[in-house]
C-alpha cells in the first residue's frame, strides 16, 4: 500500500472529525507544523449553512455556498492529510477511529483505522425525528446540500404533477399544500423562501397553480421562533399572515403518512383533536438529535453517562471523562445553543489553545537543554547566563501557559422571513436591538456575505442574487 509522507513521529498525530463550522474553524486558526493533522469527513467541502434555505427555491445555487475543503488545506503552511470518509467508530481506550469510505467508488481498501494521539470530535447532528412514524420514510430534511438539491426538484415535481391532465380538484389541492413542520428559523426561513418563489416566479410562470398553491409552517409550541424577542415573534407572525403562509401553532404530528399528516391542536372546546391535513411536499426541520458515532463514544465513558444532548465538555471543550479528546459545535454541549455562531468561536477557541499547548512544549523542551547546559556549565559565567535565561523562559512559559477557558460571545440572531424582510436580535454593548423589515433584511444580506467562507463565495452568492432577480429562479427539474 501507498502511505505518502509519513506522519513527523517527533509530532502528536491531531485527528478532527468533520468539515462544518465548528472543525473547518479550527482549522482555520490552527498552526498545522505543530500537529501531524488529519481530517476525516464524509463532506470534501464546508458548507455556510445560513445561506442553504435559498438553495432549496434557487435563489442561490449550492455551489456558490460550498468551499472545497482541498482549496482551503492547500494553504496551510503544513500537509494537513484529508480523508474523505466517515468515522464509524471511536475507541476511545485504544486511541484509533475506524473509518468507513462510503462514497460510490472503492478501492482494495474501504474501512481502515486512523490511530491518534489528540481528537476533535466536530461531527455536528443528525435531524430530530422523535421516532415519529413514517418521518423518516416521507419527508425531507434541510441540513445538507442534497436535502436543498432534493426539496428544489420535489417542489416542481409536485407542481408538475399537479397540471398534470385530468387531475382531481383535492389531488391538486394536496399536491400543492407545502407543509413544513418546526417553526424554529430552518422551518420560518424555508417558508418564507418557498413563499418567494411562488410569488415571485411561479404564480407568473405557471398561473393554473395560483388558487391552490399554498405553505402551511405547523409548529407545537405557541409560536415561532422561539430564541426571539416577543415582538420579533409577533412581526414575523404578521408577515407570515400578509404573505398567505398560515401558521398553525400549538400543532404537535404525531404520524406521517405519504400522502397526509396527522397532528394533534387543542380544539374550541378545550379538548385534544387529531386533524389529518394532506400534503405535496413535507418538509421537516425539528431540530437536532445525536449521531450514532457520538452515543456510542458517550457509552464509553462513564462521566457522560447523565448527558442527553451530546458530548459534556468542560470549560476548555475537554470532552468530560476523557484526557485529549474535544468537542466542538453541535455534538458538544456547553450551555450554548447549537449554532453555526458558537461552533465558529469554539473551534477558534481549540485552535488558540492547541497553538499554544505546541508553544509550551517547545519552551519545555528548551528549558530541558538550558538545565543540562547550566549544569555542565565549565565556568561561572556561562552558568548565570543559562540561569538568567532559564528564568526568562520559565516567565514566558507560565504567560504562555494561562489560557482563559472559553467564553462565547454572542452577538446576536438573525433569519430571514420571505418578502425581503428579516428579524434580527442583535447584542449591542451590554443591550439588545431587535429590528425587523426590509433594512433589516439588507443587514442580513450584507452581513451572511461578510461571513461568507471566501472572496470566491461572495462575488457567486451576489451574482446568484442578482441573476435571480433579473431573470426569475430556474424551476427546471433535474
Ligand atoms: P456541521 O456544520 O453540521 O458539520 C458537521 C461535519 O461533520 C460535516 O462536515 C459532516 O459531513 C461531518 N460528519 C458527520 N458525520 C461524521 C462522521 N461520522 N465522521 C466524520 N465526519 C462526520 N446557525 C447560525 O448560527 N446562524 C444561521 O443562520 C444558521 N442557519 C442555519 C440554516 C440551516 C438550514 C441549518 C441546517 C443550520 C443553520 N445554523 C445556523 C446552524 C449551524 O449550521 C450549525 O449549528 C452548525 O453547522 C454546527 O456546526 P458543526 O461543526 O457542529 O456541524
Ligand atoms: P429548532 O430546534 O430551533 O426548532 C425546532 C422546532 O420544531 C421547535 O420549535 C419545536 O417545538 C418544533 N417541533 C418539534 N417537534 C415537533 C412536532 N412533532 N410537531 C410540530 N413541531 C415540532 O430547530 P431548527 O430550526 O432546525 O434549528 C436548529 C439549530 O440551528 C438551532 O439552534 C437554531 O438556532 C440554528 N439555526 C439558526 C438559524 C439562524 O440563526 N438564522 C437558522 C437555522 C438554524
Amino acid at each position: 500500500p501507498q502511505d505518502q509522507p509519513p506522519p513527523d513521529p517527533s509530532k502528536k498525530t491531531l485527528v478532527i472529525l468533520g468539515t462544518g463550522w465548528g472543525s473547518v474553524s479550527l482549522l482555520k486558526k490552527l498552526d498545522t507544523e505543530n500537529y501531524n493533522v488529519i481530517v476525516i469527513s464524509p463532506r470534501n467541502y464546508f458548507l455556510f449553512t445560513p445561506l442553504l434555505p435559498s438553495c432549496t427555491v434557487g435563489t442561490i445555487e449550492h455551489r456558490s455556498i460550498m468551499e472545497p475543503i482541498r482549496n482551503f488545506l492547500r494553504h496551510k503552511k503544513a500537509a494537513v492529510k484529508y480523508y474523505e470518509a466517515e468515522a464509524t467508530k471511536i475507541d476511545y481506550a485504544n486511541k484509533v477511529i475506524y473509518v468507513n469510505d462510503d462514497s460510490e467508488i472503492k478501492g482494495d481498501v474501504s474501512t481502515t483505522e486512523v490511530p491518534f494521539d489528540m481528537l476533535v470530535v466536530g461531527v455536528g447532528a443528525e435531524n430530530a425525528t422523535f421516532g415519529i412514524s413514517g418521518v423518516k420514510e416521507h419527508a425531507l430534511f434541510l441540513k445538507e446540500v442534497r436535502d436543498a438539491q432534493k426539496i428544489r426538484n420535489r417542489i416542481m415535481d409536485c407542481i408538475e404533477t399537479a397540471t398534470f391532465k385530468d387531475q382531481s380538484e383535492s389531488e391538486v389541492q394536496r399536491l400543492l399544500h407545502m407543509v413544513v413542520v418546526g417553526g424554529g428559523p430552518t422551518g420560518v426561513e424555508f417558508a418564507g423562501e418557498l413563499q418567494d418563489f411562488f410569488n415571485n416566479d411561479l404564480q407568473k410562470w405557471i398561473p393554473d397553480i395560483k388558487d391552490n398553491f399554498h405553505v402551511t409552517l405547523v409548529e407545537a409550541l405557541p409560536n415561532v421562533l422561539p430564541m426571539f424577542s416577543k415582538q420579533l415573534i409577533e412581526y414575523t407572525e404578521k408577515t407570515f399572515k400578509e404573505e398567505t403562509i398560515t401558521i398553525r401553532t400549538k400543532t404537535m404530528v404525531k404520524n406521517v403518512t405519504d400522502k397526509y399528516i396527522e397532528a394533534e391542536s387543542i380544539g374550541p372546546d378545550g379538548k385534544k383533536v387529531l386533524q389529518k391535513i394532506p400534503y405535496g411536499l413535507l418538509v421537516w426541520a425539528t431540530g437536532n438529535a445525536l449521531r450514532p458515532i457520538v452515543k456510542d463514544l458517550m457509552s464509553q465513558i462513564p462521566a457522560q453517562k447523565d448527558s442527553r444532548r451530546g458530548l459534556a465538555v468542560n470549560e476548555y471543550l475537554v470532552v468530560k471523562g476523557t484526557e485529549n479528546v474535544w468537542a466542538v459545535g453541535d455534538c458538544a454541549v456547553a450551555n450554548y445553543a447549537p449554532t453555526a455562531q458558537v461552533a465558529a468561536q469554539e473551534g477558534a477557541f481549540l485552535a488558540k489553545m492547541f497553538n499554544q499547548m505546541a508553544k509550551t512544549h517547545d519552551i519545555e523542551a528548551e528549558l530541558a537543554d538550558l538545565s543540562v547546559r547550566q549544569e555542565t556549565a565549565p565556568d561561572k559565567e556561562t552558568r548565570t547566563k543559562a540561569f538568567d535565561e532559564i528564568k526568562e523562559l520559565q516567565k514566558r512559559l507560565r504567560r504562555v501557559k494561562s489560557v482563559n477557558p472559553f467564553e462565547y460571545t454572542h452577538q446576536g440572531s438573525l433569519a430571514y422571513i420571505g418578502s425581503e424582510k428579516a428579524v434580527a436580535d442583535i447584542t449591542w454593548f451590554e443591550g439588545n436591538i431587535a429590528s425587523g423589515g426590509t433594512l433589516t433584511y439588507i443587514f442580513w444580506r450584507s452581513a451572511y456575505l461578510s461571513m461568507c467562507f471566501s472572496s470566491r463565495n461572495r462575488i457567486l452568492v451576489c451574482m446568484d442574487w442578482v441573476k435571480s432577480k433579473v431573470f426569475g429562479r430556474d424551476c427546471s427539474r433535474v
